[in-house]
């Protein structure tokens, strides 16, 4: 595994893999790497010649009373267990390269419009169009054939891939199933910020999520009668404090009223402490029957 810094020295490496036989993964994420980010790298072993990693914390997606400073980094480890994924190139910009202009600062955003409204948008006003924006400067230095996103991030996978189409990137973009830990809670890097108590209480979104499922599973479309069953389990956990609890159309991302023949994104957000976690469960319905991932 290389390690590259400068995204000039980087493009000089790509330049020699074009060809008829190009094919490059990029799993673009924010360090502190767990079996999730793998899950990410191992598809992308599967699928390129040459899978590139990106690791960078980027300021633009993190609001003025979020945790950008605190965010976990633990690069030794993280270069270890990139190499184990077969990863080739490990790609850490620096923050000045990503952003010329100064920390966070920027003349020219993606914007992801109306896209960023709900969900998790709703609340972090800026975040999605922070990603949007680092995503396609990353997309522009590595050039990659494939990107793969994790569906734990799901409205953040689906902008992403309207992004792609809307703004014609030549790029494929994979949306890999959540990892999760045995009890059902979805691996994220913010999760060792939970206290004991809070550990415990979390799978609570993937157990609620399973309800929702079973009630749709049982013949249940309606989104009100499905979003009551997502708030009513969330509430039987004490610690947690809801954020939203939406059935959505997964290409406009606005909430509908109930599931649709296209895909749904069943979407919950909630705070243990100061620590905020998300969920989801895409629906489709075929033939009326009623599929999922
Ligand atoms: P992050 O480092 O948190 O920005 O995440 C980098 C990428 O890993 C994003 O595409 C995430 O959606 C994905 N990811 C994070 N957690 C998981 C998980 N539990 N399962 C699958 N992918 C994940």
């Amino acid at each position: 595994m290389q390690e590259i810094v400068d995204p000039w020295k980087l493009s000089q490496i790509m330049d020699k893999l074009t060809g008829s036989d190009a094919s490059v993964g990029l799993v673009p994420t924010m360090g502190a790497l767990h079996a999730g980010h793998m899950r990410l790298a191992q598809m992308a072993r599967r699928e390129s010649n040459t899978v590139v990693m990106s690791i960078f914390v980027n300021p633009t997606q993190f609001g003025p009373s979020e945790d950008f400073d605190r965010y976990p980094r633990d690069l030794a480890r993280d270069r270890e267990m990139a190499a184990d994924a077969g990863v080739d190139l490990l790609f850490i910009p620096k923050l000045q390269t990503m952003y010329p202009n100064g920390a966070g600062e920027q003349q020219i955003w993606v914007d992801p419009g109306r896209l960023a409204d709900n969900l998790c948008g709703a609340t972090r006003p800026g975040h999605f169009r922070g990603v949007a924006t680092i995503v396609s400067k990353l997309f522009h230095m590595v050039q990659p054939q494939r990107a793969y996103f994790g569906q734990k991030d799901g409205q953040q996978a689906l902008i992403i891939q309207s992004m792609v189409a809307d703004l014609a990137f030549p790029i494929e973009i994979r949306i890999i199933p959540t990892v999760r830990e045995r009890d059902g809670l979805a691996l994220s890097s913010r999760n060792i910020y939970l206290s004991r108590e809070e550990r415990l209480q979390a799978p609570v979104l993937y157990h609620a999520l399973t309800a929702a499922r079973k009630v749709i599973e049982n013949g249940e479309l309606h989104a009100g009668p499905i979003e009551t069953i997502l708030r009513r389990e969330i509430a039987g956990a004490s610690l947690a404090r809801l954020e939203y609890a939406t059935v959505a159309d997964q290409h406009s991302l606005q909430p509908v009223t109930g599931i649709m023949p296209e895909k749904n994104i069943i979407a919950v957000a909630a705070y243990f402490g100061k620590t905020r976690l998300i969920d989801n469960l895409m629906v489709g319905l075929q033939y009326g029957v009623p599929t999922f991932s």
